[in-house]
């Protein structure tokens, strides 16, 4: 590709993902001018090549908003396959500011062969799936614990980036990002006599070693499926996100 294809050419990635941090570094390799968009959910974010910035743009009129005021040619959405909310107010943003938009989405994971898996629509249906006296393993993220708080005739080990300041008393907190391997994970499941994992379908090698280790040890798991997003053009890799990016600024 041609300087003449990259130079000058501005995108806005929303991110708070690995494979944003990843694809960050091969477009401001290749010469695009590159921001990152972070939430500011996250107390230490890693640090991202190109520029970043931090915080709500104040729902999808805001993005547009932003689109235009900063001349954005083209908008990536690589936001968790959970964060939907960002998604949505992303293809009304990129419509409204008349510019094409991509989405890099790692795909869903598939049951490990063999496992006892419950698949659920929602957080709070995990919850209930739990039966009386399990001993769970909760790796769904720091925002969304309060459904499993209200579960007092269970126990869990929650592990998560940031740990937030109150959790109830008999909760183990682990604070730890991943990635995690098949070792660690059995590791952590047999330390804990952990009788249930409760997750959300995130997807990704990164994070999925925990699905093996479950399916191995015959431990139940709980996992909640993604939410509906909006369509979008829709590439799973990083590498399939950055040839799509190549075809859209093409010049020749
Ligand atoms: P969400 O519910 O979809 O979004 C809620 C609001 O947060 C949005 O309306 C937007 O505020 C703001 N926001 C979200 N992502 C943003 C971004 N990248 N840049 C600027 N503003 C953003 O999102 P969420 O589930 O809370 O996730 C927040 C961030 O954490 C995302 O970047 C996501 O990739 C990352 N993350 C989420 C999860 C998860 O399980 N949900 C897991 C790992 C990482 P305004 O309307 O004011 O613009």
């Amino acid at each position: 590709m041609s300087n003449r294809d990259t130079a000058g050419r501005r995108i806005l990635m929303l991110g708070g993902t690995s494979e944003a941090r990843a694809l960050a570094g091969t477009l401001t390799d290749a010469g695009y001018g590159l921001i990152t968009s972070l939430a500011g959910r996250t107390a230490a974010p890693r640090s991202l090549p190109g520029n970043v910035r931090i915080g709500g743009f104040g729902g999808s009129t805001g993005l547009a908003d932003y689109l235009r005021a900063n001349a954005i040619d083209l908008l990536v959405d690589a936001t968790h396959p959970f964060a939907a909310q960002i998604s949505a107010n992303a293809v009304e943003a990129a419509r409204e500011a008349g510019i094409p938009l991509l989405r890099l989405e790692r795909p869903a994971w598939d049951r490990p062969s063999g496992a006892n898996w419950v698949e659920t629509g929602c957080i709070e249906d995990a919850a209930d799936a739990l039966p009386k006296g399990a001993l769970a393993l909760l790796t769904v993220g720091r925002q969304e614990l309060a459904p499993f708080a209200a579960r007092t005739d269970c126990r869990f080990v929650a592990r998560m980036i940031d740990v937030p300041d109150r959790l109830p008393d008999d909760w183990v907190a682990i604070a730890a990002r991943g990635p995690f391997t098949l070792e660690g994970e059995l590791r952590l499941l047999t330390d804990y006599q952990i009788t249930h994992l409760v997750t959300k379908n995130s997807g990704g090698a990164q994070v999925g070693a925990k699905l093996d280790a479950a399916a191995k040890l015959s431990i139940p798991m709980i996992v909640v499926a993604r939410p509906h997003l909006p369509a979008a053009e829709t590439l799973a890799s990083v590498d399939d996100a950055y040839q799509a990016i190549i075809r859209v600024f093409r010049t020749d």
